[in-house]
């Protein structure tokens, strides 16, 4: 289906994890595969294993991924995803009532380089799998914080860029539904999930039993090697 006609452009911001994996699976029915390419940031994670899995998720689907370095997050320091020294705590932080791993401005400064990446190449589809449902409750995921985002960007831009977000409203378990829908179930045991960089997956971090829980809820088996 390509309700977009034919030709439309996207561009997925993929991660290696089962989110944006499964907004790959959506792009490509939408828009078509060979109008889908993806992006991937090598921020400075401390788990290098995601870059990898975008790479072999991309090339599972047969679109393209390219990968673009930001080393200023692991430069600023402060959280659990780029600090080897800050172990992945569960419970939120006092004083910002966030998880140690929000890293600040990240959704915000990812989307916006996949903007320019975009703008270069013609691409005015942004696809990305945030979502403020059922998860970490990172403010960047918000609905109005992309919205308001996608404001800034057509201006600052001067480009009709739209952010896709079809994870936005979905439960864990709606997403690991969406995902075999779409065909993309087999692609997750190529996807990357565990805070703790772990493979098979520690199956202890938040993330771990985000997805889990939500494989367990939609009754389908995680193909992941080693999960839960
Ligand atoms: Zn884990």
């Amino acid at each position: 289906m390509n309700i977009n006609g034919a030709g439309t452009k996207a561009l997925v911001v993929l991660s290696g994890g089962q989110d944006s994996t499964t907004c790959l699976y959506w792009a490509i029915d939408r828009f078509g595969r060979d109008n889908v390419s993806t992006l991937t940031f090598d921020y400075g994670q401390r788990h290098r294993i995601e870059i990898e899995c975008a790479r072999t998720v991309a090339a599972a689907a047969g679109v393209a991924n390219a990968c673009l370095p930001i080393d200023t997050f692991a430069a600023l320091g402060g959280d659990a995803l780029t600090d080897d020294a800050i172990a992945v705590r569960q419970e939120l932080d006092a004083d910002s009532g966030l998880p140690n791993t929000f890293v600040p401005g990240r959704n915000l400064v990812f989307l916006t380089f996949a903007a320019a990446y975009a703008w270069q190449r013609d691409i005015d589809e942004l696809v990305t799998g945030v979502a403020q449902t059922d998860y970490s409750g990172y403010p960047d995921c918000r609905e109005e914080t992309i919205e308001a985002l996608q404001a800034s960007l057509r201006l600052g831009m001067e480009r009709d860029f739209t952010i896709h977000t079809p994870l936005m409203h979905l439960s864990k378990k709606q997403t690991v539904e969406m995902a075999v829908a779409l065909g993309g179930l087999e692609a997750m045991a190529l996807t990357h999930t565990c805070y703790n960089g772990e493979r098979p997956p520690c199956g202890q971090c938040p993330a771990c039993i985000l997805r889990a829980r939500g494989f367990s809820e939609a009754g389908i088996d995680d193909p992941l090697p080693g999960a839960a």
